[in-house]
């Protein structure tokens, strides 16, 4: 089996990518039991990042890597909270407190305008030097409701309503989440031109 390593130091992303690169014959090995520490995100978009994050951890492993960036834009704010969306209220990872900014910046903006979509990119380089990065991205999209609902999972997951449901993306259950999130929908795409490209 040809190992790749996944650069984060994110437990549950690590869980998340083995399972769904399992059957592609690849073990994933998170950066951090390597000693890398997390690369600098000095990028302006979200594939910048990933792809900062993956050739760092090639560069430092010596090994295929895999990286991922997500966020949340909203249509209204031009995109934000985007790249910042970990930390748009200061604090890296303060969810309660992103969601607050969140709401307080959307105050008073009718249903119509309140359109959204999380992105995730990803993207597996086989090493550092790799000219042709395989790239998988995906979007979800949906709106941001007036006031946060339900407690599951994490970030703004509790005011994001996705098209077509009536749940916020915390009232849903986990397999669903995986099922169409951007996350999922982009390990899907990823996981097919790995396929394609064994059978190339
Ligand atoms: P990162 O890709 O781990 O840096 O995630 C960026 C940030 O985007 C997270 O900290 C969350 O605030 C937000 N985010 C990304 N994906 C999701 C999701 O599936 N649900 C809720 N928030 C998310």
């Amino acid at each position: 089996m040809s190992r790749i390593v996944l650069a984060s130091s994110n437990p549950g992303k690590l869980k998340e990518f083995g399972a769904l690169l399992a059957d592609s014959g690849l073990e994933v090995i998170a950066q951090g039991s390597l000693g890398i520490e997390d690369a600098e995100e000095t990028g302006l978009t979200f594939v910048e990042n990933a792809l900062l994050k993956a050739r760092h951890a090639a560069q430092a492993s010596g090994l295929p890597a895999l990286a991922d960036d997500s966020g949340l834009c909203v249509d209204h704010l031009h995109g934000a909270p985007g790249l910042y969306s970990a930390r748009y209220s200061g604090g890296h990872g303060d969810a309660a407190a992103n969601n607050a900014k969140l709401l307080r910046e959307l105050d008073g903006v009718p249903a119509e305008q309140r359109g959204a979509f999380f992105i995730c990119v990803l993207v597996l380089l086989q090493h550092a030097d790799d000219p042709s990065p395989l790239i998988a991205e995906a979007r979800w999209h949906g709106h941001i409701l007036p006031e946060g609902r339900g407690s599951g999972g994490f970030g703004y997951n509790p005011v994001f309503l996705p098209t077509g449901y009536s749940q916020s993306v915390a009232e849903m259950d986990d397999t669903l989440k995986k099922k169409l999130s951007h996350r999922g929908q982009a390990l899907v795409l990823l996981h097919e031109r790995l396929r394609e490209l064994r059978h190339a």
